[in-house]
């Protein structure tokens, strides 16, 4: 199985060097508000690149006083992972529930990573027909979308 990383776009071959983050929005008196912009992303310690795709902490608190929080992929990609994951939903941790569901579909349900990008074009190109709201193909439409883009 490998990762998209949503920082260079390039793949992320082993569990190991995928890192999962997020920002938290700070309010007036230092209390957190609401999470946003999750992201997963290459951590590779022993590369040249370390810490090159990662949020920068510092320059994120710069520019906008938004703390950064982060943990690996292999512990979000565990059953303990999905139900941290599920309580940040449940808490209504994130200004868009969107882009924690997006995170726990890439990391949880079989073929999604490999063919969610393709999605939209697949459908233009007939090769699925959809039967459900975008981005929340079935199991033998992620399959077709495999099949035709060859991932
Ligand atoms: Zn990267």
């Amino acid at each position: 199985m490998t990762w998209t990383c949503d920082s260079c776009g390039q793949p992320i071959y082993n569990i190991q060097d995928g890192w999962v983050e997020w920002l938290t929005r700070m309010g007036p008196n230092g209390e957190s508000l609401y999470s946003h912009s999750m992201r997963l992303v290459h951590h590779m310690p022993s590369s040249p690149q370390r810490g090159g795709c990662q949020y920068d902490g510092h320059r994120t608190y710069a520019v906008s006083k938004d703390l950064n929080s982060d943990l690996d992929l292999e512990f979000f990609a565990s059953p303990d992972g999905l139900t941290d994951l599920l309580q940040k939903l449940s808490d209504n941790e994130f200004h868009n529930q969107e882009e924690l569901i997006e995170m726990i579909k890439r990391l949880h349900l079989p073929n999604y990573e490999e063919a969610r990008l393709y999605l939209t074009e697949a459908v233009a190109q007939g090769v699925f027909e959809p039967n459900s709201k975008p981005g929340y193909p079935h199991q033998g439409q992620l399959l077709a979308v495999r099949r035709w883009t060859g991932i």
